[in-house]
């Protein structure tokens, strides 16, 4: 579960980025976040996975105060958290299977199970036959299935996204939502900021529409509503 309260963030140069959100998001849910740029989508989605703190406010996640969580407990939290960007940030010199391992051997998982599971995450996403590729030779499609692989490979409870369709062509990106899909019919909850309107008009879904720092509309199976 997530839930913000009274929760403000005003960056360092002054600007104030969210003011003053109350949303609760619960297990299992699927949530669209859209609004025009600059509404403060990242900001709202960055603090989610404690990579921006609020200002004033309290976030929870899975019981977590996010607002008090010391540093060195970042790592610890974020294992429970999967997120995927635009621009999939994988490691550029690991293999296919390294990128999604990488999470679990830093736990030190066994080895037995590390096997299974990476297995297990890219057949989910498709990509079981190139397991040995670099990042470099895969499509953008291909690149951010292993990015989505990577972020559950965990079996977090949470999935956050910014933007996962932002650099890829339509086809790709239903594929994409496709596997979002999945994850969420397991039951994972998954967070999505996006400014694709023909995905949240057709695959429908809770919506949250921020503007201005403020979120404006949120409504169940709701609709992208900007023209761009
Ligand atoms: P969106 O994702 O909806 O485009 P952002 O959360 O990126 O919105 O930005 C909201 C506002 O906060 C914008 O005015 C942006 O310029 C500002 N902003 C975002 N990140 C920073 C930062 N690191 N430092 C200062 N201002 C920022
Ligand atoms: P399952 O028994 O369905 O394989 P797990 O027990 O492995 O699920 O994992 C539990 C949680 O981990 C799921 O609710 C989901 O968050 C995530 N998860 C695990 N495996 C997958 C998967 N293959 N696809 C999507 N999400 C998964």
């Amino acid at each position: 579960m997530i839930e913000l309260q009274e929760v403000y963030k005003k960056y360092p140069n002054g600007v104030t980025a969210i003011s003053g959100i109350d949303v609760r998001i619960n297990q299992g849910e699927f949530v669209y976040v859209v609004g025009p740029s600059g509404a403060g989508k990242s900001t709202f989605i960055k603090m989610m996975y404690r990579e921006e703190v609020p200002s004033t406010g309290t976030i929870t996640i899975n019981g977590v105060n996010l607002a008090k969580l010391k540093m060195k407990k970042v790592p610890l939290f974020r294992r429970n958290l999967g997120v995927v960007f635009q621009d999939f940030k994988l490691l550029p010199s690991l293999t296919v299977y390294e990128n999604v391992a990488f999470a679990l051997e830093v736990i030190e998982a066994q080895p037995k199970f590390i096997k299974k599971r990476v297995m297990e995450v890219l057949d989910l996403v498709g990509l079981k036959h190139k397991i040995k590729m670099l990042p470099t030779e895969l499509s953008g499609g291909e690149q951010q299935r292993v990015s989505i692989a990577r972020s559950i490979v965990n079996s977090p409870k949470i999935v956050i996204a910014d933007e996962p369709t932002g650099n890829l062509d339509p086809e790709t990106s239903w594929e994409i939502m496709r596997i979002f899909e999945e994850i969420n019919n397991r039951g994972t909850t998954v967070v999505m900021a996006t400014h694709n309107r023909e995905i949240v008009n057709t695959i429908r879904h809770r919506v949250i529409a921020i503007e201005g720092g403020k979120i404006v509309r949120d409504e169940q199976r709701g609709e992208y509503g900007y023209e761009n």
